[in-house]
């Protein structure tokens, strides 16, 4: 029913008061209650006045949000006209509100796409009641025969008061407890959904899983991902996956082979003393959504342990000595020319 429409019915114009209002309605119900009117259509238009009653008081009480009130009709109704349609209830794409709720994933589920088996559960409003616990049936409430008033005696037994009746709330319907919820007003949905997580998803992404059928209800979800701390990956703001790792120093002078973490597993490396950074092509986090993968980028920091005996010493002085001999022995060499160069310089200054 639309605002005109409920004024209209009741006689009155949008200007009216509310003591107007109450006294309009009061004089139509004492017109048309079925206990006293025998006409045919009474009771349809005791419940077409109460409508139009409940329908003002409700935007004169809350004007914001009466239009999006959802009125429980009972599916033997005729369809109400458009602008009666539940709003509130109503999702853009027509489908069920969707359940939001966070996914954590590792760095490594993110660049090799992974599979998560995801349960829980939430309570949604009843449908079917609306949240009331209660169903509105078709025919008239038993208590007050439909006209949504109750009468009772005064002190006076010739005069009587009229009350909103309170088994309908006023409006004449029947109710009946609402089996879908156990008459709470909510319902308890419980899911269980196993989602594909593609390669290239980072933290803050959103993904609408399709909804599916979890037993009396459609489960809509919208997964928010969340990608946990690495303890040595990290990725840049380019989407660029990184690592640095220290390695021994002496390793890294003479060029040796290490074992690199990638999102792979460990792989091995050749160090080169010229370099620090190294780029692994390929074993980075993709370009894009399921795009191919970048690649790593690798920092190395030499560390050079101390040397703490004379053991360690001794090795040390012995290596020195056979390299640079190895080395003095070629002139080609920088430490072998240096050497015939200061050779050269002692002889000429000998005297
Ligand atoms: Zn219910
Ligand atoms: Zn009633």
């Amino acid at each position: 029913m639309d605002t005109p429409h409920a004024y209209k019915e009741l006689g009155l114009s949008p200007e009216a008061s509310d003591a107007e209002l109450k006294a309009a309605w009061r004089r139509l119900v004492a017109a048309w209650h079925p206990d006293r009117n025998p006409a045919p259509d009474a009771l349809r238009r005791m419940q077409a006045i109460n409508k139009a009653y409940q329908h003002i008081r409700q935007l004169r009480d809350e004007p914001d949000t009466a239009q999006a009130e959802t009125d429980p009709e009972p599916a033997s109704e005729p369809a109400p006209p458009p602008e009666q349609e539940p709003e509130a209830q109503a999702q853009p794409d027509g489908g069920p509100a969707p359940h939001v709720r966070t996914v954590r994933l590792s760095l490594e589920d993110t660049i090799l796409g992974c599979t998560r088996s995801l349960r829980g559960h939430f309570t949604h409003t009843c449908t079917t009641c609306v949240g009331t616990g209660q169903r509105v049936l078709a025919q008239a409430c038993s208590t007050c025969r439909g006209s949504g008033a109750i009468r009772k005696p005064t002190l006076f037994g010739w005069l009587w008061n009229e009350e909103g009746c309170p088994d309908c709330s006023g409006d004449g319907r029947q109710r009946a407890p609402c089996d879908d919820c156990d008459s709470t007003g909510e319902v308890r949905v419980a899911y269980h959904r196993r989602v594909r997580f593609a390669p290239g998803m980072r933290s803050g992404d959103v993904l609408n899983v399709p909804p599916a059928r979890e037993g009396a209800a459609d489960v809509r979800l919208e997964l928010r991902v969340e990608v946990a701390p690495h303890p040595f990956f990290t990725l840049d703001e380019q989407g660029v996956l990184r690592c640095e790792m220290p390695v021994n120093g002496y390793a890294w002078m003479t060029g040796r082979w290490v074992e690199v973490p990638t999102p792979d597993g460990l792989q091995h490396m050749r160090l080169n003393r010229d370099a620090q950074v190294y780029r692994l092509a390929g074993k980075g986090f993709p370009n894009g959504l399921k795009g191919p993968r970048g690649d790593f980028i690798v920092k190395v920091v030499p560390v050079f342990p101390p040397l703490n005996d004379p053991a360690e010493e001794q090795l040390l002085d012995e290596w020195i000595a056979r390299t640079s001999q190895a080395s003095q022995a070629d002139e080609s060499q920088p430490l072998g020319g240096w050497q015939r160069t200061l050779k050269q310089w002692q002889a000429q200054h000998k005297d």
